[in-house]
């Protein structure tokens, strides 16, 4: 056990165990949506000079948010600037030598708006100090201070609004901007979830962001209030700016249909998943229109998990 500085949240209470004369393990809890992360840190990276240490765990905060960490995938971040990856090394080394870091204010506006977007993805989220996303801004010091400041120029750049004190969304100038970003090299980023908003179905939204998320894509699920049963620009919008729709009809819902359609009209993947014992039922079968589609049938939150993912990596192109 030690008491390293955990590179995800900062805090030095997390859990850190060291491996070898190489790697130490962290285990935090902190970040990420309150998701678990796991991975090794190489001493190569924890017996660097302080400012150096911040920017690497900048770039290793940046990188879990963009492939979400399952446990069982044991990442292992180093720094070796003279060390090129090559074939035999496994595919969860990672030498954050080869990750550039951000060098000028508008490549650094770019990154930290993608990354709070992967961290605060839907419209009702604000992005607040509850744990410590500094490391997602390239924040140069631990200080509090330091990262609200960088909020503060994102704000004056139009990508953010604050809407209370210290307390920042997303601004529409900021998602056409993260939209603009997501289709550089014709990569759409997001996965769309469609289905009811029932309050006890939160546990189906929830695996499904999971899938979605270990699958390397963005989850967006647009919120009850906004949405209303009815098919609203927004939503369009965000299913134009996704690249496949996973919809759950484990409860029935008009708006998921109606949303399943556009996005099929637009020649978007569709994944239609449904409760096993749902779909075993002759009266609660699934409607007729997507009948013939091959549906996921799942049995428990983390059956959809598992075997949503699967979908996803053979369907989505
Ligand atoms: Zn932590």
């Amino acid at each position: 056990m030690g008491n390293n500085v955990c590179p995800f949240c900062g805090s030095d209470k997390c859990i850190s165990r060291i491996i070898n004369e190489s790697y130490t393990y962290f285990e935090c809890s902190g970040p990420n949506n309150g998701a678990y992360i796991g991975a090794y840190i190489g001493n190569t990276v924890l017996e660097s000079d302080p400012a150096t240490q911040r920017k690497l765990f900048n770039l290793i905060y940046e990188y879990v948010l963009n492939k979400p960490m399952c446990g069982d995938q044991n990442w292992r971040f180093f720094y070796q600037t003279d060390y090129k990856l090559n074939e035999q090394d496994e595919e969860y080394y990672v030498n954050l030598a080869d990750i550039p870091y951000p060098s000028s204010l508008s490549e650094k506006a770019d990154r930290v708006l993608i990354n709070l977007y992967k961290l605060f993805p839907e419209y009702s989220d604000e992005i607040i100090n509850a744990y410590t996303p500094f490391r997602a801004v390239f924040s140069n010091s631990e200080e509090e201070d330091n990262w609200l400041g960088f909020l503060s120029i994102l704000c004056d750049l139009g990508y953010l609004k604050e809407t209370n004190r210290e307390t920042y969304k997303i601004s529409s100038k900021g998602l056409q901007r993260i939209e603009e970003l997501s289709r550089d090299g014709n990569t759409l980023i997001q996965g769309f979830i469609a289905m009811s908003f029932d309050k006890e179905l939160t546990y189906i939204a929830e695996a499904i962001k999971t899938a979605i998320k270990e699958s390397n894509y963005f989850p967006m699920i647009i919120n009850e209030k906004e949405h209303n049963n009815q098919i609203v620009p927004e939503i369009m919008h965000e299913i134009d700016n996704s690249r496949f729709l996973v919809m759950d009809v484990t409860k029935q819902n008009f708006g998921a249909y109606y949303e399943a359609g556009y996005a099929l009209g637009k020649g978007k993947q569709v994944i239609v998943c449904c409760k096993k014992e749902v779909f075993d039922n002759s009266e609660s079968k699934p409607h007729f229109d997507i009948a013939q589609k091959s549906i996921v049938v799942w049995n428990d939150e983390k059956d959809l998990v598992e075997k949503l993912k699967k979908r996803i990596r053979a369907t989505v192109k």
